[in-house]
């Protein structure tokens, strides 16, 4: 079902009595069944929708629309595809109980893939899910690849009914489909002859596989599915070096390096971060590959524009292993500025100590982190921890933490965002 939940002031929408709550059923004759419907049979500039009101009248509005001008409806969000595997990796189930219910939904929805860039592992994908995505062009897709031989993949998505996602892969190539792959790599099941497989097999779909990602299997203490073994150095520089292998080779055949390592692989592996210029267009920083460069490159950019903060004590909370790439960052803040910066890596209290990156830091552990620094004129903490409605993962509020600590806290994307004339903390202190 598609339904309004907000329209545009001004819009045609609203010209023609559409409003929230309003079912869209119809456009051009064909039915719709979700928001990709919508999406793309709603473009063309001559339309009949058919409607139902909230009050129940069903109504055909018959629209002729200037080029270019948005029908101004959003819709409400859709039902997600739920994941039909149980993988031993799977971060959901290393989430601590007692956390708010969407946290644990397990989706697996190409759509989402195509919308909002979701990693998706296609094992759910039906013949009409196939044709929507080729008649709609949905690419770039994000796809969990993990490895391609299929006995192997069936192990790490423990789905005996996983689908060959050779198959898939070379008909969503064949039909114009792009996508970028990613593959958590765990130890003794899609390290080593699966790692070189399923390379060699993304690197036989040609254009199709625009880059693909290696990502370490991550585990919480509460990671109980998981029996296999944990990423060790040697495991992370082995697959470190098979990534240059491949990657020398896609520079001279393609032109640039196709697969990538997370920065925390270079972590685990002991090794230095490469410098931004290695990531290209940085297509996959969301999945960590990649962000402490491009956190670098941004800082870079961002100094000459910062102001003089002579004599500001300014406390720095991220996780621990950002405690040893942070330094550098923060002499050149502090050089630039004249502040002081100090770095407070963070432990966490939820995930427990294996879980180390910023990200995943939780209220409780900046509150715990600041409690008592009253000694410091503001702090920054990421804002990666947070959602969209500023919440953190343990359910505590960024408004309920703020209120409760001693100083001003900042949430930082990139140190720029804050400190720059126009950033918060400098207005504010101004
Ligand atoms: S595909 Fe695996 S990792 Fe992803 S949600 Fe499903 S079970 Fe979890």
């Amino acid at each position: 079902m598609v339904r309004v939940s907000r329209v545009l002031e001004g819009s045609v929408a609203e010209e023609l009595g559409i409003v929230p709550g309003t079912e869209l059923l119809t456009v051009n004759g064909r039915e719709l069944a979700d928001f990709l419907d919508w999406e793309f049979l709603s473009a063309d500039e001559e339309l009949v929708i058919e409607a139902k009101l909230p009050s129940a009248e069903e109504i055909v509005y018959e629209i002729e629309r200037p080029e270019g001008e948005a029908l101004g409806v959003e819709l409400e969000p859709p039902t997600v595809r739920r994941c039909a595997n149980r993988c031993e990796f799977c971060f959901i189930e290393g989430l601590p109980k007692g956390l708010r219910k969407n946290l644990y939904v397990r989706d697996d929805d190409y759509r989402l893939s195509f919308a909002y860039g979701n990693f998706a592992t296609l094992s759910n994908l039906k013949e009409r899910d196939f044709q929507r995505i080729l008649e709609y062009r949905l690419s770039p897709l994000y796809i969990s690849v993990h490895a391609t031989p299929w006995e192997a993949r069936k192990v790490l998505l423990n789905n005996p009914r996983v689908p060959n996602i050779v198959e898939q892969l070379t008909r969503l190539a064949e039909g114009g489909i792009q996508f970028h792959g990613q593959m958590v790599i765990v130890p003794g099941l899609n390290d080593g002859a699966v790692l070189e497989q399923s390379l060699a097999d993304l690197w036989n779909l040609g254009e199709a596989v625009l880059s693909v990602a290696l990502v370490p299997v991550g585990l919480t203490q509460f990671s109980h599915l998981y029996t296999g073994k944990p990423m060790s150095r040697e495991n992370a520089r082995a697959i470190l070096d098979a990534t240059e292998r491949w990657a020398t080779r896609a520079l001279a055949e393609r032109g640039q390096r196709w697969v990538f390592g997370s920065d925390e692989l270079y972590l685990l592996a002991g090794e230095p971060l490469p410098q931004a210029e290695f990531y290209g267009d940085f297509d996959q920083v969301e999945n960590g590959v990649g962000a402490v460069s491009l956190l670098r490159r941004r800082v870079d950019q961002g100094l000459d524009g910062l102001p003089r903060l002579d004599g500001k004590r300014i406390g720095v909370v991220t996780g621990l292993s950002m405690g040893a790439l942070m330094p550098p960052l923060l002499e050149k803040l502090a050089g630039k500025t004249g502040a002081t910066f100090e770095l407070i890596p963070t432990m966490n209290s939820m995930f427990g100590p294996t879980t180390t990156c910023a990200g995943l830091l939780v209220g409780a552990d900046i509150r715990r982190a600041l409690a008592e620094r009253n000694d410091l004129d503001f702090a920054l903490i990421p804002a990666e921890t947070m959602n969209d409605n500023r919440i953190f993962l343990d359910d505590d509020s960024f408004a309920a933490v703020a209120a409760a600590l001693p100083i001003p806290v900042y949430a930082s994307y990139d140190f720029i965002d804050v400190l720059s004339p126009e950033g918060v903390a400098v207005q504010e202190a101004a």
